[in-house]
């Protein structure tokens, strides 16, 4: 039909448009399937000690291997998964797959203590026994709690009360550290996180991103950068860098007294076996 109507229609329905409404709510309808299909697959991205190198630990990034659509990023589909439900399965899939993979890496280097930080959706908070699940998924890898991260959002603990603080109580208590993602991005205050289980803050990317360059002459990023890193410290909080892209940056970061950085200048996210040849000495 496209070509009876000539292009001028073509444009006005934008076909491209509604496929990509069409790709939407097709994934969103075989996500839940596609957990029990096994069709997720995760890259773990190496966290560096920005002072001497040392590997501390890795975050775990799914991915979907989607029959017809090949590799999916999450950003493809996590909302998706979030709005229909599905992220409760695939988050506790996510969780008891990187629990085996750490606790793997853990019996083949057991000098070398890897820990796994895994992302979790707010909805997992909230509609799901994350607590239990937790518990179960220690419990039946072996993997000991102090090497498991869970990764949640400002918006996930902001004015949290009822339920969900009693979660990270019970999760701290329990030994595992939680993590702020993407933080600065939100509204939240260091004094109130403090006040909660927090253990430690990653950067978002935009910060990294807006440090001193040919773009970028006055580095105000990078002034706040080292007020939260000062007082993150304080607070008992170590502080991870997003996005760490190039020498320069990590050298910055490294002088500010960041703990950890995350980015492609020392690897993007990769393959499991990938991390375990790392952990070989390479
Ligand atoms: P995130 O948790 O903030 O993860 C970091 C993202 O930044 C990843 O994108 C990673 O590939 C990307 N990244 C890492 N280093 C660099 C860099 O140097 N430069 C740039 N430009 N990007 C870098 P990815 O894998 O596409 O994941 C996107 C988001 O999807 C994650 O952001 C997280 O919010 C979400 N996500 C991923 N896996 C899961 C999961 O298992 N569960 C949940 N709930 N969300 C997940
Ligand atoms: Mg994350
Ligand atoms: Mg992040
Ligand atoms: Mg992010």
């Amino acid at each position: 039909w496209a070509k009876a109507d000539g292009k001028a229609r073509w444009t006005l329905f934008d076909p491209e448009r509604n496929a990509h409404r069409m790709t939407r709510q097709s994934l969103s309808s075989t996500l839940r399937q596609a957990v029990e299909r096994g069709e997720f697959v995760l890259e773990y991205q190496p966290l560096v000690a920005l002072s001497g190198g040392t590997l501390r630990g890795v975050e775990a990034l799914v991915r979907w291997e989607h029959p017809q659509f090949g590799r999916l990023a999450p950003n493809r589909f996590i909302g998706l998964a979030e709005e229909n439900g599905s992220i409760v399965q695939l988050g506790h899939w996510v969780l008891a797959e990187s629990c085996r993979r750490a606790r793997a890496w853990q019996k083949d280097h057991p000098d070398e203590p890897l820990f796994v930080s895994v992302n979790v959706a707010v909805r997992q908070v909230w509609d799901s026994d994350l607590v239990t699940d937790v518990a179960e998924i220690l419990d039946e890898t072996g993997l000991p709690p102090e090497l498991l991260q869970l990764e949640l959002t400002e918006s996930a603990v902001m004015g949290s009360a009822g339920q969900p603080l009693q979660t990270l109580h019970a999760l701290s208590e329990m030994g595992v550290r939680i993590a702020i993602d993407d933080f600065g991005t939100g509204y939240s205050n260091l004094a109130y996180l403090s006040r909660l289980p927090v253990a430690a803050l990653k950067l978002d990317g935009s910060f990294v991103r807006g440090f001193r360059s040919q773009e970028h002459p006055n580095p105000a990023d990078e002034t706040i950068v080292v007020a939260l890193v000062d007082l993150a410290h304080r607070l008992g909080l170590t502080v991870t860098a997003e996005c760490v892209e190039n020498a320069e940056q990590a050298e910055r970061l490294r002088r500010i007294g960041c703990d950890t950085g995350q980015g492609w200048f020392y690897s993007r996210p990769v393959a499991a076996e990938r991390i375990s040849a790392m952990l070989g000495g390479h």
